[in-house]
């Protein structure tokens, strides 16, 4: 499957934004948004034009679409399947993107980005309800139970990443049981409950034009 390989900084400074692609380079100074706060390419730094509504809603859309990493056609599916589900578009592709495995592999802090759970993912780490899970675009159920592989609970990567995480910091619709290195999906979050710095509702009206 294709995947964005260039420098996930870059897009820092595209969405001006800190996106913590890279796990911890983004609380350095090492993230080139701290010395080039304008976007990359040849024009960023030219005297910046009245952004139109459309280029508004694309900037949130990729922002979006960054933070979780996915690319455009992959996307573009979870917005349609939202948009086919009754409720709030907007709402209903965020909760979704929230219950990818990788993604709660990050926020339980097993890894220290989407991008690192991803990997770790598919080098056969983690279990879902006891069974071996090498698919980073699980959907998680509440009540799922994922675990680190009883033969990679010392690997580095998962340590230095658990070290970071504060025992109050844990997300309302998650549980870690730091010891066991196993954590519970307890519940399809609520919108508000989701640490998501975006309006989504603009992805809504972009994809709709
Ligand atoms: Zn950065």
């Amino acid at each position: 499957m294709a995947r964005y390989i260039d420098a996930s900084c870059k897009l820092c400074r595209r969405e001006r934004q800190k996106l913590f692609l890279k796990g911890t380079k983004c609380f350095t100074e090492k993230c080139p948004l701290e010395r080039r706060n304008y976007p990359p390419g040849p024009h960023g730094q030219s005297r910046r034009q009245k952004v139109s509504e459309y280029g508004v809603q694309l900037r949130e859309k990729q922002k979006i679409r960054r933070l979780y990493g996915l690319m455009e056609t992959q996307f573009r599916n979870y917005f349609e399947k939202a948009l086919s589900q009754t409720g709030k578009t907007g709402e209903i592709l965020v909760k979704t993107l929230e219950r990818r495995f990788d993604n709660v592999v990050y926020r339980l802090g097993f890894a220290a980005s989407r991008k690192a759970a991803r990997q770790l993912i598919r080098h056969g780490h983690f279990s879902v309800n006891s069974e071996l899970c090498n698919v980073p675009s699980l959907l998680l159920n509440a009540g799922d139970v994922i675990q680190v592989n009883e033969r990679s609970r010392k690997l580095d990567a998962i340590h230095s990443s658990m070290k970071r995480m504060k025992d109050n910091t844990m997300l309302p619709w998650l549980s870690l049981d730091k010891a066991n290195l196993l954590g519970t999906f307890l519940q399809v979050p609520e919108r508000a409950d989701i640490p998501l710095p975006a309006n989504e509702q603009l992805v809504v009206e972009l994809y709709s034009k």
